[in-house]
Order: C-alpha cells, then structure tokens, then sequence
C-alpha cells in the first residue's frame, strides 16, 4: 500500500515535466495485439463533437449549450446543463480532463441523446445535470507542442494526455493556471450548487480484481481534509455506479489505488467546493506510447456502455432520492485492484 503510493507521487512528478512514463521494451507488453487495430478515426473529433451538441441543442427543449472557455489552441470548451430547477440536487459529469482517454466522452454524447428521449423521461424535473465533454480538446485532437510520433494507435491523429502545453490538467485543480482549468472552475465550479461529481478517466489494460481483469474502478476523494459527510455522499454515489455496473455481465470494478494530493480533482474539489466526487476509471486508453495502456476497439462498446450505465444509474438515484439509503459498507470490502504490470493514471 505504501509502496503504491510513493509510486503514484513519482508518477505525479513525472507527468508535470511532460515527460510521460517511459515505455518498457516496445513490443513486450500484451496490450493490443490479438485485440485488433487501434485507430482513432472512429472517435468523435472535436468539431464532430461540437456539432453533434448543437444538434442536440436545437432538438431538445431542456437542453442548454453554453461555452465556457478557451483551451490553449482556441477551441471553444463546452457545457451542457439540465437545469428545470436550482433547487433541485445537481450532478456534474466531466470527461477528457486527459485528452487520450476518449471513450467517456462518447458515452456522454450518447447519455446527452438519451435524456431527449421518452426513456427519460420525467427525471430532469428532479435532478439537474451538467455534462463537461472533452475538457481537453488540443490533446484529444492531438494538437500540441510536443511531439506524439511515438503514440501508437493508428488514424487520423493521435490523442495525448497533455493539454497543447504539455500540462496534466489534473494537476492544475489548486493554482489553476492553464485556461481549461480556469474555465471548469470560474465559469462551472463557481456558478453552481453542486452536489456530486463523477470525473470520466481511463487506465491502463492489465489491471485486476479477485484475478480478473477490470472493466474499470472507483475512488472517492482520499484527502484528510475532507469534510465526512461529504466522503459518505462520494461513497453513496459510488454505490450506486458499483452496483449499476458490477451487476451486469460484462462490468467488473476494483477500487482505484490514489494519492491524497489537492491537486487532483477527485480531492480539490471536494474539500474547495463541499462536492462529493467520484473519480471512475474505465479500461485502456484510445492511445499513449506505452502499448499496455492502450486497448483496441473491439472493448470500444462496452466501455461506452459503461460510461452510459454510469450516467443513467446515477442521475436515476439522484432524481429519486435512493442514493440517500444506499449501503457504503461495500467499499469496506472492494479489494483494490492489482496491476499486471507498473501503470497509474487519474
Ligand atoms: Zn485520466
């Protein structure tokens, strides 16, 4: 445990200088071979994203499009808000902090087109929901000033963790320096009434629960300085994505080993802001220079349902008041997941 955790810091440092971790022997890792190409052409791009939000803006009434900021290279960062009543409780989801982990913004896009439909009817009048895709579009599009020729999927572009500075904006939640940081903070942490945050990642391939590889995992905000009842709340809300996920046949969760620095969303913003958080991570990476942290496509679907089952359980549990009962002794239990091999993320 100890030893987890003085390896997550020296991966913390490592990241900051943007020099991400240096890969083992190409060619040695399991990773994608015999799980087929990798190629990143059947990912949204960020103005295919762009577009696809304002279509769902124009055809649907509770639907709010709103753009909050600039990243580094200009591209407009966007947020998408159910919001029928202030008093209502209120959730924000966030994806693509990293730019390389895309798969929960396409989730998201999908869960937006959901909440239009008859199928959800009815929950907007009890939760407000607000969706921050892609929070960084320069690295999703892989337009940075540093150089990604040793990335290893293949297709239009490549997609790096990196904002277009080099910077991991998942380090940047106490100074806040880089402008997508600024914009999450100015123009959604302090505009709302926030009560819970789920912050969309992905890991490596090769970690494991109980022997079996993990279709993602979960932690909730791991800091000394945050306030009990809202570590309880982050552990309701993870119960509820447990159990929403784990219970179906593909979904198979660990408990996610993280540090206790602020500088993490999963921490920041619980102690800055009261927000109870949960940080989940889903399986591989849409692409990286180290093969064992990519998958191939052939998870690309369940991990987007994943994603969606996530957002659907949640928003559900809120709207109606069980996430309030839910049980949290099961965190007690969640063994944390081990890795085949040395990798972090958040
Ligand atoms: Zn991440």
């Amino acid at each position: 445990m100890k030893k987890t955790m003085i390896s997550l810091v020296a991966a913390g440092a490592l990241v900051l200088s943007a020099a991400p971790l240096q890969a083992d022997a190409v060619g040695n890792g399991p990773n994608y071979g015999g799980n087929e190409t990798i190629n990143t052409s059947i990912l949204h791009t960020y103005s295919e994203m762009a577009s696809y939000l304002q279509k769902q803006e124009a055809k649907q009434k509770d639907m709010e499009l709103e753009v909050i900021g600039q990243s580094v290279k200009g591209r407009d960062l966007y947020l998408v808000k159910y919001m029928k009543n202030p008093e209502n409780p209120t959730i924000l989801f966030l994806t693509q902090q990293h730019g390389n982990e895309q798969l929960t913004t396409e989730g998201a896009l999908e869960f937006i087109k959901h909440l239009g439909t008859g199928k959800m009817k009815g929950v907007t009048d009890n939760v407000n929901i607000l969706i921050v895709p892609m929070l960084n579009p320069d690295g999703a599009m892989g337009d940075v000033d540093f150089s990604l020729d040793d990335y290893v999927a293949s297709g239009d572009r490549h997609l790096t963790r990196y904002n277009a500075l080099g910077v991991d904006l998942n380090r940047d939640h106490v100074t806040k320096i880089q402008p997508e940081t600024q914009a999450l903070h100015n123009q959604v942490m302090q505009k709302y009434d926030i009560d819970y945050m789920i912050d969309l990642h992905h890991q490596g391939a090769r970690s494991e629960r109980d022997g079996e590889l993990v279709s993602g995992s979960i932690l909730y905000p791991t800091t000394p300085n945050v306030d009990p009842d809202v570590l309880e709340g982050s552990k309701k809300l993870g119960a509820v994505v447990f159990d929403a996920v784990d219970s179906t046949g593909w979904g198979h969760l660990g408990k996610y080993v993280g540090g206790t620095a602020e500088t993490i969303s999963r921490n920041g913003i619980a102690v800055e802001y009261g927000i109870s958080t949960l940080l989940f991570e889903m399986r591989g990476m849409s692409d990286h220079e180290y093969e064992p942290y990519v998958l191939g496509q052939k998870s690309n679907g369940y991990l987007i349902k994943q994603t969606i089952t996530t957002l659907d359980a949640t928003v559900r549990a809120i709207a109606d008041g069980s996430i309030e009962s839910k049980d949290t002794s099961f965190w007690d239990t969640l063994a944390e997941q081990r890795t085949r091999q040395s990798e972090e993320d958040e």
